[in-house]
């Protein structure tokens, strides 16, 4: 799910008199020097299959901040952040503020792709808590740009442009982190508006679809749900991917009318299937969670042809801690109407035990970077396993999700998970092709 980046303030702080700005000890560094910094990390790599990533980290709305708090509280804020990055990676990352808002965070020896994904997420938790300022308690929300010397002939600036263009990407399509190897070119040249305006027409004239991707059980290998998913092919501009559709329904305030749309194909599909109709999990974004409209469609049970409790909605860590109080209002309202609540992309947000203790979720589903990566590394494998045993300690099930392989099922299997999502049982299909696939019965079953 794509969260639409927020720079939140609590406990507002009064403008400060720039009179009072002393001397803050916030240095920027200069990029030529930083691009000499990052040819000594590429060059003692040539000799090895170590990969470097560039990691660019943006504070949300600075300008805003430096506007109504001037620049004594801003650069005390920047400070405060690189603080923080510094003492908290892995002392061999290198942290460059560049600017005010933005620093640059070379990562000196990836193996794998994975691991940039894992960095940038770390990266998120550690600038999420509170910051203390100047007396004032301060949220700062990031945005995050990332490329990796994937080719090891690639240059300095090559490798920092492409870091820069990925930033970039990210606030066009306003998700909050993308990596440059996810940039489609052709999308890349979508323009925003018009996008809108056809996803607008798209909605109108129910042209979004949903396909739906099995859950199985991992010990029986029978199916216990579907995830619903959207997809939406524009006669304009072609196979939009989904994250970008949502992040431009939620730019656009389109978000409501899609998830309406997304119910409803499920409820109507759930209809259709019959016999075959399994429990279907809907995603749900930050933003619609508030919205009351969708409890009084949601709690209007009678129009329902499928039963409530067939019914998974799925939030995903980062979009709960948005507003966690909320949120538990809302997920207790929904627990109450029977309704499944599943906590989605878990591992990858700052969440904190205490919530996790409360919420009234019935399942957790790991986040697919930790899936995947179990492969190559016996610490994401632990990873999973302590959440799989803390989370069934509260009662809840767990899914691994994105299981690309059988060695990935069985890890999952071994780690304690309950039920499995991915590639190896099978790609999201549309509806006749479920029904097809369930018939066929040909997933995989453990011997
Ligand atoms: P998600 O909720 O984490 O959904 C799972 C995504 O992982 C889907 O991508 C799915 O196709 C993909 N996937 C499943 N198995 C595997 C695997 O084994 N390997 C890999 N590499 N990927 C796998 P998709 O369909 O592109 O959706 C991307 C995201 O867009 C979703 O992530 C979800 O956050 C959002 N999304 C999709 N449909 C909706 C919707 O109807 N409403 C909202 N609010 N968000 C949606
Ligand atoms: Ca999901
Ligand atoms: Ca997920």
């Amino acid at each position: 799910m794509v969260s639409r980046p927020t720079t939140s303030i609590s406990d507002a702080p009064t403008p400060l008199n720039e009179c009072e700005c002393s001397d803050i000890g916030f240095r920027s560094v200069p990029r030529d020097e930083v691009l000499c910094r990052l040819h000594a990390l590429l060059t003692a790599n040539a000799d090895n299959d170590r990969m470097v990533g560039v990691v660019l980290v943006e504070i949300n709305q600075y300008q805003r901040i430096l506007g109504t708090y001037g620049y004594r509280f801003s650069a005390t804020l920047s400070k405060a952040v690189a603080k923080r990055l510094t003492e908290q990676l892995p002392a061999k990352v290198v942290v460059i503020p560049v600017a005010l808002s933005e620093f640059v965070i070379l990562l000196p020896d990836l193996k794998i792709r994975q691991q940039l994904g894992l960095a940038i997420n770390k990266i998120r938790q550690i600038v999420f808590p509170l910051f203390s300022v100047l007396g004032s308690s301060f949220r700062v929300s990031v945005t995050v740009g990332a490329s990796y010397s994937i080719d090891k002939d690639i240059s300095p600036p090559e490798l920092m442009r492409q870091a820069d263009n990925a930033l970039l990407h990210a606030h066009d399509s306003r998700l909050s982190q993308c990596i440059h190897d996810e940039i489609d070119v052709d999308e890349s040249e979508i323009p925003f508006l018009a996008l809108q305006l056809d996803l607008e027409r798209a909605l109108a004239q129910n042209e979004i679809t949903s396909v739906f991707q099995p859950k199985v059980d991992i010990h029986t290998g029978r199916v216990v749900g579907v995830e619903s998913l959207v997809r939406w092919t524009s006669p304009q501009f072609g196979f939009v991917r989904p994250d970008l559709i949502i992040a431009t329904a939620e730019r656009a305030g389109l978000i409501n009318e899609l998830t309406f749309n997304t119910l409803n194909n499920a409820i109507l599909q759930y209809q259709r299937w019959g016999e075959h109709g399994v429990p279907i999990a809907v995603n749900l974004s930050a933003e619609v969670i508030d919205d009351p409209a969708l409890m009084r469609f949601i709690g209007r049970r009678n129009i329902w042809g499928m039963p409530v409790e067939a019914l998974t909605l799925e939030i995903t860590e980062t979009a709960f801690m948005e507003n966690p109080e909320r949120a538990m209002e809302v997920f207790t309202e929904f627990r109450d109407m029977g309704i499944k609540l599943s906590m989605d992309d878990f591992g990858t947000g700052y969440s904190s035990f205490e919530y996790l203790k409360n919420i009234p979720i019935q399942e957790i589903k790991i986040d697919r970077a930790f899936i995947d990566n179990m492969r190559h590394d016996r610490k994401d494998h632990l990873i999973v396993q302590t959440i799989a045993e803390l989370a069934k300690g509260l009662g809840l099930r767990v899914i691994a999700e994105g299981v690309e392989d059988e060695e990935t099922y069985h890890l999952a299997m071994e780690a304690g998970c309950d039920v499995v999502q991915g590639y190896f049982i099978s790609r999201p299909l549309g509806p006749d092709d479920f029904v097809e696939w369930l018939k066929a019965d040909e997933w995989y079953r453990p011997a």
